[in-house]
């Protein structure tokens, strides 16, 4: 699922140390990670990138990561898609070529084949994972110490259903990758819920 690129991004930077779940698109995501929420604001479109300056909390190291505007995000995003699918057609290519040509070419064919397959995969992976803030293996949270994860910017009207009085939540599932009926249900349904909970501060 590619990320959603917001101009406005809202990001979790957490030292690994620290990183206890990776959020995700649901409402309940605030909660369930230590580290930081920021707010990049990612260069207009066309305008070169920028650098993002942030301490960590936990080992005051100071980083920088490189933030790049939503167009160039989606550039990175099709650029790699571009060569995921190159390594497709090579892959495809070289599976024909063995039926085809087989023989001796095959010494040739098959290592292609697993290494166009590998490509695609590989980099069809990354493509789904690029977010346009990059440095310090922004995006890879295993490897790197300090990671940088995008949240999604709620869909607009609907906001997170707390009881003001209790603070009584109720979480619903939302997403870019969801069908907006299916986000509006889960929300409508949600918010019944509220209206309807039994109220601990009464
Ligand atoms: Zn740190
Ligand atoms: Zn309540």
């Amino acid at each position: 699922m590619p990320l959603a690129i917001d101009r406005n991004q809202k990001v979790v930077f957490a030292h690994r140390k620290n990183f206890v779940g990776k959020p995700t698109a649901s409402g309940s995501v605030s909660w369930d990670y230590k580290g930081d929420e920021h707010v990049i604001v990612r260069p207009e479109d066309g305008r070169p990138a920028e650098t993002w300056k942030v301490t960590c909390r936990e080992c005051r190291q100071k980083l920088e990561f490189t933030v790049h505007s939503v167009a160039g995000a989606r550039r990175r995003q099709a650029r790699w898609r571009a060569i995921a699918w190159t390594g497709l057609a090579v892959l495809i290519a070289s599976v024909v070529g063995c039926f085809v040509i087989g023989g001796a070419a095959l010494a040739v064919l098959i290592p292609l084949a697993v290494a166009g397959a590998a490509t695609g995969y590989y980099v069809g992976g990354i493509a789904s994972d690029e977010m346009g803030v990059t440095g310090h293996g922004a995006g890879m949270p295993i490897v790197a110490k300090h990671s940088v994860t995008l949240i999604e910017s709620r869909p607009a009207g609907m906001e997170e259903l707390v009881c003001e009085k209790c603070g009584h939540e109720e979480p619903y599932r939302w997403g870019s990758h969801m069908r907006k009926g299916y986000v509006e249900r889960q929300y409508r349904g949600a918010k019944a819920r509220l209206d309807a909970h039994t109220c601990r501060a009464r």
